[in-house]
Order: C-alpha cells, then sequence, then structure tokens
C-alpha cells in the first residue's frame, strides 16, 4: 500500500499505484480454438441445416443442466430475453401482476412489462439486500401469477421460504441467477428451487459470452414452451433429422420470436464453463480475506441467506456504518474509493421504481390503456429498507478478486483512508 494522507480524489497520491488490475472478460483455454471451429463449420446458427453433429448449443445446454443440476438448459440471446421466455413459459402474461425485488437490475421490471404483466416492486432484507420473503408475501393479491427472486450481487436469497410462499398460493417461482453462476443453497446450486432459473451470460457476468442467457428447469412441458418462445415457435424434436434438413421443425404449438444464442457464443460457454468454478474459488479466497480486514474496520459486507453452502462472487458489496460516510452519500464515498482504487466503485442499483431507467410512459407499447399504466408507475411510496440500503452501500465488479492477497489489501487500504476522511468528505 501507497499512498498518502490527502485523498486522492481531492489530488493526494491513491492507495493503488501502477499495478494493473484483473482484466474481465477474460478468455478460457480452448476459447480460440473453439471459436475457429465453428467458424470452419459452416454452421453458426441452431436454424442451419442439420450436419450431423451435435449443435454446440446442446452440447453448452447439457454441461449445464448437469452443473446446475436440473433437468432442462435452453440458451437464449441474453438474460432478458431468458427472463422474458421464463415468464411466458410459466403462462404470465396480460394484466398479471409479478413481485419483482426493489433492489436490482433494469431487466427484472423491464422482462415484465414486456410480457404485458405488471411489475409489483417489492422490499429487501436489509442484510442480504434480496427480497424480502415477509414483504413478498403481503403483496400477493387475487392478481399475483409470480415471483421472481434475484441472488443480489451473488448473495443468495432465501429461496426456501420464496418456494413455501409461491406454493401456498399457487404462484410460480422464477430464480434470477444472472449474478450468481456456481452459488449453492442447501448444496443444491440456484437457479434449481423454483418453477424455472434463469441465467444472463452479459460480458459483466460471472459466465459469459460476450451476450447471451439460459432458462434452466426440470419440467419437460415448461421446457418445451421455452424452445418454442425462443426460436420463433420452432423446436427441435427427438426424432433424428437428416443431414441437410432443418433441425428446427415448425409444430404449430406455439407461437414465439428469435431469442437464439448463436453457434459462436454456444461454443465458446463450453470453454468458458470449465474454468467457471476455479475462478469462482480464486474470487471466494480473496473475498474472505476482505470479509475480514473490512469486518475490522466496521463495514459490512454484504450478507448471505444462512443455508448458503457456497458464495460466489458477482459484485463485492459493502454496507456503511452510520456516520459521516452516509452523510457524504455512496455517489461521494463510491467516487472517493475510484480514486483511490483506480477501479470502479459504484453505489448499488437505486430502487427500480426510482431509476432513470425505468420509465414505461416514455414507450407507446405499455400506453395499451390509463389504467395499465397507472398500474405500472410505481409502489407509489418509498420502500425504507431498500431506500436506506441505497443511501449506505457501495459496490465493485468481481473483476477486483480475480487477483491475488495485495489487491485485496489495497482495497481495504482504500476503504480505511476514506474512512479516515470521512467527515472531510460529508464536508464537501
Ligand atoms: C444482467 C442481468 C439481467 C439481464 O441479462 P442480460 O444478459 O444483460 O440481458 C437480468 N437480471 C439481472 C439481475 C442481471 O444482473
Amino acid at each position: 500500500m501507497t499512498g498518502g494522507s490527502v485523498l486522492a480524489v481531492v489530488g493526494g497520491a491513491p492507495v493503488r499505484g501502477d499495478r494493473p488490475w484483473p482484466r474481465w472478460p477474460r478468455a478460457a483455454a480452448g476459447a480460440a480454438h473453439i471459436l475457429g471451429e465453428v467458424l470452419e463449420s459452416g454452421r453458426w446458427s441452431i436454424a442451419s441445416p442439420y450436419d450431423g453433429r451435435q449443435t454446440y448449443e446442446q452440447r453448452f445446454a447439457a454441461r449445464f443442466a448437469e452443473y446446475v443440476g436440473v433437468r432442462r438448459c435452453i440458451p437464449t440471446a441474453s438474460g432478458t430475453a431468458a427472463l422474458m421466455t421464463a415468464l411466458e413459459a410459466c403462462g404470465i402474461g396480460a394484466g398479471d401482476e409479478v413481485i419483482v425485488p426493489a433492489v436490482s437490475w433494469i431487466a427484472s421490471a423491464s422482462t415484465v412489462l414486456g410480457v404485458n404483466a405488471v411489475p409489483v416492486f417489492v422490499d429487501v432484507d436489509p442484510d442480504t439486500l434480496c427480497l424480502d420473503p415477509a414483504a413478498a408475501e403481503a403483496a400477493i393479491t387475487g392478481a399475483t401469477r409470480a415471483i421472481v427472486v434475484v441472488h443480489l450481487y451473488s448473495a443468495v436469497a432465501d429461496v426456501e421460504a420464496l418456494r413455501a410462499i409461491a406454493n401456498r398460493h399457487g404462484v410460480a417461482l422464477i430464480e434470477d441467477c444472472a449474478q450468481a453462476h456456481g452459488a449453492r443453497f442447501q448444496d443444491r446450486h440456484v437457479g434449481g428451487f423454483g418453477a424455472a432459473g434463469t441465467f444472463s451470460m452479459h460480458h459483466t457476468k460471472l459466465l459469459t459470452s460476450g451476450e447471451g442467457g439460459a432458462v434452466v428447469t426440470s419440467d419437460d412441458a415448461l421446457a418445451r414452451r421455452v424452445e418454442h418462445l425462443r426460436a420463433d415457435g420452432r423446436c427441435r424434436l427427438a426424432v433424428p433429422t437428416a443431414v441437410g434438413a432443418a433441425e428446427l421443425v415448425e409444430t404449430g404449438e406455439l407461437m414465439g420470436s428469435n431469442r437464439c444464442l448463436s453457434e459462436f457464443q454456444s461454443a465458446l460457454l463450453t470453454v468458458q464453463l470449465g474454468e467457471l468454478d476455479e475462478w469462482n474459488a480464486i474470487r471466494r479466497r480473496n473475498a474472505l480475506l476482505l470479509n475480514k480486514l473490512l469486518g475490522e474496520l466496521d463495514l459490512f459486507p454484504q450478507a448471505t441467506t444462512p443455508g448458503t453452502t457456497q458464495r460466489v462472487y458477482f459484485n463485492y458489496t459493502v454496507g456503511m456504518p452510520p456516520g459521516p460516510l452516509v452523510t457524504a452519500g455512496p455517489l461521494a464515498v463510491a467516487d472517493a474509493l475510484t480514486a483511490e482504487l483506480r477501479f470502479a466503485v459504484r453505489p448499488i442499483y437505486p430502487p427500480l421504481y426510482a431509476s432513470q431507467l425505468y420509465d414505461p410512459a416514455s414507450r407507446r407499447r405499455f400506453a395499451i390503456s390509463e389504467d395499465h399504466l397507472a398500474r405500472v408507475s410505481g409502489p407509489g411510496r418509498a420502500l425504507p429498507v431498500a431506500e436506506a440500503a441505497v443511501r449506505r452501500t457501495v459496490s465493485l465488479h468481481h473483476a477486483a478478486l480475480l487477483g491475488d492477497e495485495e489487491d485485496v489489501r489495497d482495497i481495504a487500504a482504500a476503504f480505511a483512508k476514506v474512512l479516515v476522511h470521512g467527515a472531510e468528505l460529508a464536508a464537501r
């Protein structure tokens, strides 16, 4: 650690020297080779004619289903596409209410709107920042058809309690695991606790092909609906296809749209998946040390629900104690940390209903009726736990945890320095 007594954000020497941070995304061994294979094969899409071989999509899907411990995996073009198809495959549509956590990426809200349903924003647990089961149950009405839970920043939500609530009220539970590849609860991988689980393979995520996603489920009928929904109403049948024939068959069962993952992306994912556990283990080792160092500073690393048997880290998220840093606000603290570390530290997501990304009235497609627009306009009141959490919490991307102990000590030193200067930041 270097760095003097003046905050870097006001021109002092930063804690972090010239040493570069680990880069993300990172290509797994064999990535360039397998991409070349797809290029040469001439089959770049699952919609291309059958060439006598299994598609890369099928290979990835089989491996990922096995990894998650479910019967089926259907890759999709994005995590957003995965959520939209999972919602529709669960029968969610026009006018239905879907419970979503107030603190999440915009996709939690936009996908519900996207199937003409109404997102109902529900408060989060103060320690895990994930959907609060009691608040979710209290928000259930006669129009509720699903609960979409997010394992936020990889902290595992209380899926056991949420599953019991969903069952009790006869609504579907969908697990959004976009930020939690590899996390386990009660020794089972997340994604298998509800009717369906969804993943994103966006470039920031723990498993990535630049863009991409997947729906996982152990319900074969639901999987078949997801297949139709993401391939323009077509489905791969168990009957072997003749070489040169289309592998996707028009069944007439269910209309869809094109949300397919390309063969390049699927091929890349097969090799990236091979490194996921190892890279998660590096992040976990570094996070454990960081938990200890930040705990000594009376900061609060984000908790996970008891029963989590394998923690992973998409973002490393830290709550600040009451005092000058909370007065200074998360943006000022994040900017000060960013200047010390030369690595982006950010506030967490604002409550979705207050996010500038949430504005249904800005799109004609949601103007179905005055009544619909009013229903999708948000809770009409602040959700207190979410709002308080947002005021005291900052977060860093997992790339910062892919290095070594020196990186971790730099992160802790930056927090320590900013804490010392808390009053100064609060007065700015
Ligand atoms: C990234 C993300 C999504 C959407 O995934 P895309 O691949 O970006 O479409 C959905 N939910 C959460 C919680 C995410 O973090």
